[in-house]
């Protein structure tokens, strides 16, 4: 048997796992899986929880797919492209958002 040991990529903290798993998110470069700790993933999770998405469309000579999102704390994101492609919904250009927003934001077309 071997031991586990959760080093949190944010705070450098040892943990244990809590009840409802562990948060992770990969290094955008490497895609190395990186742990963190409760207290940073509820920080993390505080500032980046979904709390509106508005679609909207601009005509640029095409027709564009734009999505406007607010977060549980206010901050708003406007105008992130998207597309919406066989009733599901893809963000464009997701680089500047955390795997958790775009999780949030991706899938089918309420
Ligand atoms: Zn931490």
């Amino acid at each position: 048997m071997k031991y586990l040991k959760f080093i949190c990529s944010k705070c450098g903290n040892i943990f244990a796992p809590s009840g409802g798993g562990v948060f992770y998110e990969r290094d955008r470069f490497s895609q190395a899986i990186q742990f963190i700790c409760p207290d940073c993933s509820k920080e993390y999770t505080d500032k980046w929880t979904v709390k509106s998405k508005v679609f909207s469309q601009r005509n640029i000579g095409f027709i564009e797919n734009l999505v406007t999102i607010t977060f549980a704390d206010g901050r708003v994101i406007e105008d992130i492209r998207c597309s919406q492609i066989n009733g599901k919904i893809k963000l464009v250009d997701n680089t500047c958002l955390p795997e958790y927003v775009v999780a949030q934001v991706e899938g089918d077309i309420e």
